[in-house]
């Protein structure tokens, strides 16, 4: 019989514990630099104007009903994100190589991406899934739930604070033939650290020499450098190579879009004549299992994504409010550098600008990241990393001195 009594307390989640602890706290300077959500300069949440105008559009249409979604979701979201993501001109695209289901979120296409593996994906070797280190949590447990095993290849050097790219290579090479290889497209969470277009050119190679399978996570298009292009570049530049591979994509940052849930899972098969029978044998199988786990996605955030990707001018728009969000935050990027520069802090601060996107991989040891917690109520995950998004004109003064005491 089943024993409930025997099941074991779980521990809570870090970065979810994290933010109950800051809300508890009641001093008035505190700063709230774990979470992983825009803020704008007063930190508050912000919702882009464009969404709030298409959210406007939806909210008057007289047909608008509360329907169910087909299993894959709906059509013209999945159809311009495929454009967003591979860049309209794709000879993926235009060769029919490239099926995609709409999913709960970038969380939703990570598992469904890792469930169609974790059923069809059969290496002759042993199969394992890699992993940055560090990487998104996340990652861990959605693989494992699944039944997949995983390793991780260096990423993060704590000398440079930027890229292990040797480890990354060398580890690459000696990885089982044709493991799974799990990739950020952009704004790698949680170090702010992404490979160089030439570095990505050598991480393909030796993906292509070992037979690996890219497996491209993408949270952050358009929020970490403000222009889609740049920040889709290296999974292009993998189509271009002719790769097969997968990729999950979110619109929780890049529209803020966060609790809505909208997100799109792609399968890209490898140019072929039989491309086009692959690509609907994949797409049938993933339509039972997202049936399985979900039945169908969320509507209501595919809806808003859907009007501004699929109209000119309100796309128009979304890149202002991208280049809003992304431009601020390299702005605190700059002014964090100086702050800590002028006050003299010890160790280098280059690698506050050179990292990209949301986070950024400070250095502070975990002991430093408890005693600024402790002596000032700035809150960060134990391993330093902090949301630049948490800054702004009011606190950057606050938050740069209580990192410099915790430091000196
Ligand atoms: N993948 C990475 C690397 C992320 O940083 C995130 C969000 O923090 C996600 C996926 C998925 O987020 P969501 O499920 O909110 O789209």
């Amino acid at each position: 019989a089943f024993n409930a009594d025997a099941v074991p307390q779980a521990p809570e989640d870090p970065l979810f514990g994290l933010m109950a602890a800051y809300k508890r706290d009641t001093d008035p300077n505190k700063v709230d630099v774990g979470v992983g959500a825009y803020r704008d300069d007063n930190a508050k949440p912000w919702v882009l104007p464009v969404v709030k105008k298409a959210d406007d559009l939806l909210r008057a249409d007289p047909n608008l009903n509360h329907e169910y979604l087909p299993i894959a979701g709906l059509a013209e979201f999945t159809t311009a994100s495929q454009k967003l993501i591979l860049g309209a001109d794709s000879p993926a695209i235009k060769d029919k190589r490239v099926t995609s289901l709409q999913t709960v979120s970038g969380t939703g296409a990570v598992h469904l991406g890792a469930l169609f593996l974790s059923k069809f994906y059969k290496p002759s070797s042993k199969r394992t899934v890699y992993f940055s280190d560090p990487t998104w949590p996340n990652h861990f447990q959605i693989f494992s739930n699944v039944g997949l095993s995983y390793k991780t290849y260096p990423y993060f050097s704590k000398e440079t604070r930027g890229l292990n790219f040797d480890g990354v290579i060398d580890t690459l090479q000696n990885a089982d033939e044709g493991s799974i290889i799990v990739l950020h497209a952009c704004a790698h969470n949680p170090t702010g650290v992404d490979p160089t277009q030439e570095q990505w050119k050598k991480i393909a190679e030796v993906i292509r020499a070992k037979k690996h399978f890219p497996f491209f996570d993408t949270a952050y298009q358009g929020f970490a450098s403000g222009d889609l292009a740049r920040d889709g570049w290296a999974i292009r530049y993998f189509i271009e190579q002719g790769f097969e591979l997968c990729i999950a994509q979110s619109y929780a940052k890049n529209f803020g879009l966060y609790g809505e849930r909208a997100g799109c899972f792609h399968f890209v098969t490898a140019p072929s004549s039989d491309a086009q029978s692959t690509v609907i044998r994949v797409a049938s199988q993933l339509a039972i299992l997202q049936r399985s786990e979900i039945s169908n996605p969320p509507a209501y955030g595919a809806r808003i994504a859907s009007l501004i990707l699929n109209d000119p001018t309100l796309f128009a728009e979304w890149e202002r409010d991208l280049k809003t969000m992304s431009g601020r935050i390299i702005d605190m990027r700059k002014a964090l550098r100086t702050k800590l520069e002028e006050l003299g802090t010890p160790g280098t601060w280059n690698h506050i600008t050179d990292q990209i996107g949301m986070f950024s991989f400070t250095g502070l040891t975990e002991e430093q990241v408890l005693k600024v917690r402790e002596d000032s109520h700035v809150y960060m995950t134990k391993n330093g990393r902090i949301s630049m998004a948490g800054l702004n004109k009011h606190n950057i003064d606050y938050f740069a001195k209580a990192v410099d005491k915790a430091v000196k």
